[in-house]
């Protein structure tokens, strides 16, 4: 069967059409504003989901995945923390499901990003052996995660499972957007770094020039440092839970080199619940496709629990 899916972002929305062998045969993208609100963001969707079955000769699916920012909760598909504003609070999951007339399957962007990228992506080989555990972490303007066990999505009772960025780091206590203080989220996402980073030096700099010019600039130093070390301490706090087999890590901050050297390992392994770690930590392979990818693979057989 084909698996259909879309990815809503801050600016565009992308739809893919998986065929039976996973690859894509339509991929499709259209521009949104959030200016034009709630019923122009539903109208886009429409519009893109009429497109991609122009333009591939195939009939509408039975069921779409969705990959949304922030979360949904309840039957209706509410939308919370979504940095898309004017999808807080609507009833984006029932109304998809009206207006396209089939059914909606809605995830956040983490959820989407472990669940392609376990699959299809970085952990594909690994993940193919039967009870392997992967965790996904967003590490970017927002700290993300998600959890797939034995290839299927672990969304938990209230669809929170993963969510490592809004956990407290000890010691911190900066306000969250959440309305808790010293969440992960504001320690180690780009602009919390970016803020020390002025806070400490007096200047503004982006995250990828601070951790180029932390070799010789002071500032830039204690910043990169303070990454890797909060990395390890908020990292460990999951690894005790969960103990996965892998953790793949996306985002702009992933991208940071300085996340995967010998000191970030130790900074991990010396405060996790055992001896060692050795697990791998994987950069993605699927880039800017992982999130619709995900999208529509949230679209595959139905099933009825809550590892979905
Ligand atoms: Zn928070």
């Amino acid at each position: 069967m084909s698996r259909w899916g879309i990815d809503l972002g801050g600016t565009k929305i992308e739809g893919v059409i998986l065929d039976d062998a996973m690859q894509p045969v339509v991929r499709e993208r259209l521009a949104t504003e959030q200016v034009g609100g709630y019923g122009h963001i539903l109208t886009q969707i429409q519009r893109l989901v009429d497109r991609m079955s122009e333009k591939s000769g195939l009939p509408m699916p039975e069921r779409i995945g969705i990959g949304s920012p922030g979360r949904t909760e309840g039957a209706d598909g509410i939308v919370k923390n979504s940095n898309t504003v004017c999808l807080n609070g609507m009833p984006l999951g029932r109304d998809l499901e009206e207006r396209l007339g089939m059914e909606v399957m809605i995830e956040n962007d983490a959820n989407c990003f472990v669940l392609a990228e376990s699959t299809l992506g970085a952990g594909r080989d690994e993940m193919s052996t039967p009870g392997m555990t992967a965790f996904g972490i967003i590490l970017g303007t927002g700290v993300g995660g998600g959890i797939v066990f034995d290839g299927r999505l672990v969304r938990g009772a209230h669809g929170i499972a993963g969510e490592w960025g809004h956990n407290p780091l000890s010691g911190e206590r900066e306000p969250c957007y959440c309305g808790r203080n010293g969440c992960v989220e504001t320690v180690i996402s780009g602009p919390a770094l970016e803020r020390y980073y002025t806070a400490v030096s007096g200047r503004k700099a982006t995250l990828t020039e601070i951790a180029a010019s932390s070799g010789r600039d002071q500032a830039a130093r204690q910043t990169i440092d303070r990454l890797v070390s909060s990395f390890g301490r908020a990292l460990a706090a999951v690894i005790n839970i969960l103990d996965p087999d892998m953790v793949i890590v996306g985002g702009g901050v992933g991208n940071i080199r300085q996340l995967y050297t010998v000191e970030a390992r130790e900074a991990i392994a010396s405060n996790v619940f055992n001896r060692s770690f050795d697990i791998p930590l994987l950069p993605p392979m699927l880039g800017d496709s992982a999130g619709v990818f995900g999208a529509a693979l949230l679209a595959g057989p139905p099933r009825n629990s809550r590892v979905g």
